[in-house]
């Protein structure tokens, strides 16, 4: 395998030469035998930067592939870190973390060779980190019982074809959910995502608490803070539900029950859920990564994470789900007003990280056609 150096936030690592994998001109990382994924820096810049703000001893990255991810933690996150697990399946990638912990002077690594599903019924630590090629659900158990009580797991989720709805045999089978393609998908994907992820802790009598959640680009990042306790583990549970749209006149929302008709018009839902209805991003630990920022500005996506965080803690404080301007203005047959004409007229409502042309709000499905007839007729 011929390598190259490259630079990565303040790691300097070795990773394989894609010159030397490349067909027809095009390279994809998963070719080479040791993954490396640029554009998966703006997942790695925002998790040094939550890292930070959680501090954690102990660390595990448990499908580590370079090791790039735990290195950055190490040189990066301004914790004492008293161990970092390294580990991968692959002998040949950890081959290459051994040597890559050692040039940027990781006094703290251990390194395995070992499945991490059965490694992680063995070890224990306050930060475990599953970044894996599509869906996490295979690692969800074996991650929440390996995380000490009060500790945090981090989940990377780039199959959006199952959790946005768009294959959804998939997404009954890795997520057990019933899911559907909505016009707000995007949103429901991530909240598909922790729903599993709840009802996985709650097997271990453990609830998970949402501090960071968002999309980007191709995929979901989820960072979640575990605690023990079986009336936890229930109150959890309780925040599951579903979602539901009518493709006749566009009404849409949440509920605890399942509903199947359409209570503006009677006709039948189009319905996704069980579905996370808690909070997905926690204001406190959001503002604490805010205020941590300047002393990121070297990282290569500094820009972008802080409109980012931005966005995010604007949206927290309403409730589940977005409208789709476009998808509503489409059932109406009018013109698709602009984001900040709509957000000005609806008075409480703000843009969505999740979509260009989606709107939160807590005012209801009504005061936003209204304010969408009101824009066209000004058109
Ligand atoms: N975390 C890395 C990063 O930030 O660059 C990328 C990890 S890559 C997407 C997934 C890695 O998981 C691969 O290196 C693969 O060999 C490893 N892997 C897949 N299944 C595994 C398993 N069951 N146990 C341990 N490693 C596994």
């Amino acid at each position: 395998m011929r390598l190259m150096e490259i630079e990565e936030g303040k790691a300097r690592i070795l990773v394989p030469d894609p010159k030397e994998y490349e067909k027809n001109g095009k390279f994809d990382p998963s070719w080479a035998p040791v993954f490396y994924n640029p554009k998966m820096i703006f997942n790695r810049d925002i998790s040094v930067i939550a890292v930070s703000a959680i501090s954690p001893k102990y660390i595990i990255d448990a499908l580590s592939a370079s090791g790039i991810r735990g290195i950055r933690y190490y040189l990066e996150s301004n914790s004492t870190i008293d161990e970092i697990i390294f580990n991968d399946k692959s002998k040949i990638s950890v081959d290459l973390i051994s040597k890559n912990v050692e040039r940027n002077g990781v006094k703290v690594a251990k390194v395995t060779n070992r499945d991490a599903n059965s490694l992680l019924y063995e070890v224990i630590a306050d930060y475990v980190d599953i970044d894996p090629f599509g869906s996490p659900s295979p690692f969800i158990l074996s991650s929440i019982n390996a995380v000490k009580n009060g500790g945090y797991v981090a989940y990377t989720a780039t199959d959006l074809a199952p959790l946005e709805g768009s294959a959804k045999k998939s997404c009954k089978r890795k997520y057990d959910v019933n899911n559907s393609k909505l016009s707000f998908s995007k949103e429901v994907g991530i909240r598909v995502l922790i729903s599993k992820i709840v009802r996985e802790a709650a097997i271990l009598e453990k609830a998970v608490e949402p501090l960071l959640a968002f999309y980007n680009d191709y995929y979901y990042r989820v960072i979640l803070k575990v605690n023990r306790g079986a009336k936890r583990a229930d109150e959890s549970l309780e925040k599951l539900g579903y979602f539901y749209e009518c493709d006749k006149c566009g009404f849409s929302g949440s509920s605890k029950d399942l509903i199947e008709k359409c209570p503006r018009c009677g006709s039948k839902l189009k319905i996704s859920g069980p579905v996370w209805l808690g909070k997905t991003n926690d204001s406190e630990f959001i503002n604490k990564m805010i205020s941590s920022l300047q002393k990121f500005s070297y990282v290569k996506n500094f820009e972008a994470i802080s409109i980012l965080l931005n966005k995010i803690s604007q949206e927290i404080k309403y409730p589940p789900g977005y409208y789709n301007l476009e998808f509503i203005s489409s059932k109406y047959k009018i013109n698709v007003p602009s984001r900040e004409k709509e957000i000005e007229c609806l008075g409480e409502a703000s843009p969505t990280h999740f979509s260009p042309k989606g709107i939160k709000t807590s005012k209801n499905f009504d005061d936003v056609l209204e304010c969408i007839k009101a824009l066209s007729n000004k058109v």
